[in-house]
């Protein structure tokens, strides 16, 4: 397994998630209409179907067979699923920093002011969004504002929050749902064949278009671990330390998610049976197991587990970090 998440790109499969057919049927009928907006904002949650929703309305005005588009195989369809179409741009933010920079949307913007090779619409699709810097976010201002005509922009984002309300203003917004269960399920087994797709999903969270990039059954395993684990650094049996160095050394990516699904579990657990009203601090003299983290301190971890996993292609020290969070999840009598 590659322990990326990008590795592959689930957001060019042919099949259609279910639970994104309502944005489906509306973006055709406002292509038929001659309504289509010339931004979308394409609002999902991690590992949603943003980034094939966004594919499939590029295919959707660069298809070239006339009737019901997108037909899914002409030329046209093909060339956006591979990313390769001239009248298709691709923002994504550069690996050093992170970000979608000025330089990047000055380019864009020179490139959608030349005339389509296919004679019809040019289209950019940034993802994600979020990932534009504030100076790159008000280059793409004056494109939103005074797009060339045949022009799509197709913006994804996890945190729209992070977009300047300007930007926002002048998009179509489209909000995706997450998907059940049941729709996750169904779709992974289209795509990617039978497989015990749930136990995946048990590890992943609703996250059908990360599962289907990973091996589920190594998912399931990895999960597993990691859970055992987490479970034993609260009982004071892991060792820190070494926990770390080894989950720094292979499948951080996928072991940190597992880590904040526990986090969300014990949250969870506290509101259920009221031990969140509790503010007692951990003890020696308590007994181990489950009554000592409480929730204020929960969501805190969540914070830096996901801050953690936001930096990851950020070059630090991954062992010393992830040290520091198992020592607090540890009771104070086993921390050296
Ligand atoms: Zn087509």
């Amino acid at each position: 397994m590659s322990g990326t998440e990008e590795g592959v790109r689930a957001g060019t499969s042919t099949v259609a998630p279910g639970w994104v057919a309502g944005e489906v049927a509306a973006l055709a009928q406002s292509l038929r209409a001659g309504r289509l907006p010339h931004a979308l904002l394409i609002h999902e949650a991690v590992g949603g179907a943003g980034e094939w929703l966004g594919i499939w309305a590029a295919q959707l005005v660069l298809c070239q067979v006339p009737g019901r588009p997108p037909c899914g195989t002409c030329a046209g369809c093909r060339r956006v699923t591979a990313l390769q179409h001239p009248d298709l741009t691709l923002l994504r933010a550069t690996e050093d920093s992170r970000q979608i920079r000025i330089e990047q949307v000055r380019e864009l913007t020179a490139e959608l002011a030349l005339t389509s090779h296919a004679g019809g619409y040019k289209v950019a699709l940034i993802t994600p969004a979020d990932a534009l810097n504030r100076f790159a976010a008000n280059a793409l201002l004056k494109t939103l504002e005074e797009p060339p005509a045949r022009t799509l922009l197709i913006l994804i984002a996890t945190q729209p929050s992070r977009l300047p309300p300007t930007v926002l203003s002048r998009c179509q917004r489209l909000r995706l749902r997450a998907p059940t269960r049941s729709e996750s399920l169904a779709w992974l087994n289209a795509v990617r064949g039978p497989a015990d797709w749930d136990a995946a999903l048990a590890v992943l969270g609703e996250a059908p278009m990360v599962a289907a990039t990973l091996e589920p059954k190594e998912v399931a395993e990895i999960g597993a671990q990691a859970r055992t684990m987490l479970d034993e650094l609260v009982q004071g049996s892991a060792d820190p330390v070494a926990e770390a160095e080894r989950w720094a050394r292979a499948e951080l990516p996928l072991r940190l998610r597992c880590f904040e699904n526990w986090l969300t579990d014990q949250i969870r657990a506290r509101e259920r049976d009221g031990s969140f009203l509790t503010e007692v601090r951990p003890g020696p003299y308590l007994p181990g197991g489950q009554t000592f983290l409480n929730i204020r301190e929960l969501f805190g971890l969540v914070d830096e587990v996901r801050e953690l996993r936001a930096t990851l292609d950020v070059p630090l020290n991954r062992g010393l970090a992830l040290e520091a969070l198992f020592r607090r999840l540890a009771p104070a009598s086993a921390v050296p």
